[in-house]
């Protein structure tokens, strides 16, 4: 059994979001920074804790697809199937926005990215509250995407009125966006429903954005980032790089591919990578956050494969390595 909310935080969450406040929530995906997604006040306090830039988007959560039409404008046939097929789940639709939708929470777009969380706390407390959340991850701009309810009170502190601990989150990276305004739906972020999951539910192929192509990041402006600055090297280099920055003075945590378990590395600090990209996408985060705690000041990592929740995971260590 996975460790719920003491009763009464539920509703004393909901009064926190009724009351303009800003709640710390546990999605199967990551933690949230949640607001009222219809009161642009408590809306505007998001971006301001986290140091967002007004113009990105946030996510609005809400209780359940039979949801979707109160806040979409259109739901397009295709929209419909997917939500009914991932929802809750680890799926961002984006739709029209419909009214009841502040531009606040959208950064000034006509639409607006709607998602049902699978996670029982999520869920009770959209029951409870009845209205949208809007929330974006529980962390600063640009840094790592909080897992567990400790790292959304370190890393927020007081900005955040009130968190609900719902245990360690199940996917651990963020959900798969898709835009589905249209017919002829594209993924605009991979995340936690797989390229391969969409396909077979759309039964055609999807237009993705690759991201590990190009092995050596340059492109992709720093995000999901460490304090460490993060290096990607070819698997098979990675003892050898981090060795080496190691021996230059840097103090050096790895990611270990799982071809090399078990090899002993001259090194601050090793991290494990999982076998399973499911196993993996669940500790990436925390990984670099440990890494962090432990001081080290360089991490040296390789990019999976791009099947399944590969393709998420190589998309969060490309950014993290990007340009700061
Ligand atoms: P985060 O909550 O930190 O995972 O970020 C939310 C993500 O959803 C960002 O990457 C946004 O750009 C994306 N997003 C939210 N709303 C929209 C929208 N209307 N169109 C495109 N992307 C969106
Ligand atoms: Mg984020």
């Amino acid at each position: 059994m996975r460790a719920l909310a003491p009763s009464g935080d539920i509703e004393k969450a909901a009064g926190v979001l009724r009351a303009g406040g800003l709640v710390g929530l546990p999605t199967e995906t990551v933690y949230g920074l949640g607001a009222n997604a219809e009161d642009p006040a408590a809306v505007a306090r998001v971006f301001q804790v986290k140091g967002r830039p007004p113009s990105h988007p946030l996510i609005v959560h809400i209780g359940g697809a039979d949801q979707l039409g109160d806040w979409a404008a259109d739901v397009p046939e295709t929209a419909r199937l997917l939500a009914e097929r991932f929802w809750p789940g680890p799926l961002t639709l984006v739709l029209r926005r419909g009214d009841r939708v502040p531009l606040a929470a959208t950064g000034g777009l006509d639409t607006v990215a709607l998602r049902v969380p699978a996670h029982p706390v999520a869920l009770d407390l959209l029951a409870e509250f009845g209205g949208g959340v809007a929330a974006p991850s529980a962390n600063r701009f640009g840094s790592v995407s909080p897992t567990t309810a400790d790292d959304v009170r370190t890393e927020l502190g007081d900005a955040v009125d009130f968190v609900l601990d719902g245990g360690p989150c199940q996917v651990g990276v963020e959900s798969t966006i898709v835009d589905a305004t249209g017919e002829n739906p594209t993924v605009l972020r991979p995340g936690g429903v797989t390229r391969e999951d969409l396909e077979e539910a759309l039964g055609r192929p999807l237009d993705v954005p690759t991201t590990s192509k190009v092995r050596v990041p340059g492109q992709h402006p720093s995000h999901y980032a460490p304090n460490a600055r993060v290096v990607l090297v070819e698997p098979e280099k990675v003892v050898a790089e981090a060795e080496r920055a190691q021996e230059l003075g840097h103090r050096v945590g790895v990611f270990l591919p799982p071809a090399l378990a078990g090899t002993p590395v001259q090194a601050h600090a090793v991290v494990p990578v999982p076998e399973s990209t499911a196993d993996y996408a669940r500790v990436l985060f925390g990984y670099l956050r440990e890494l962090d705690r432990q001081g080290c000041d360089l991490i040296v990592a390789s990019l999976p494969a791009e099947a399944e929740l590969g393709l998420a995971i190589a998309n969060r260590l490309q950014r993290a390595a990007g340009p700061r």
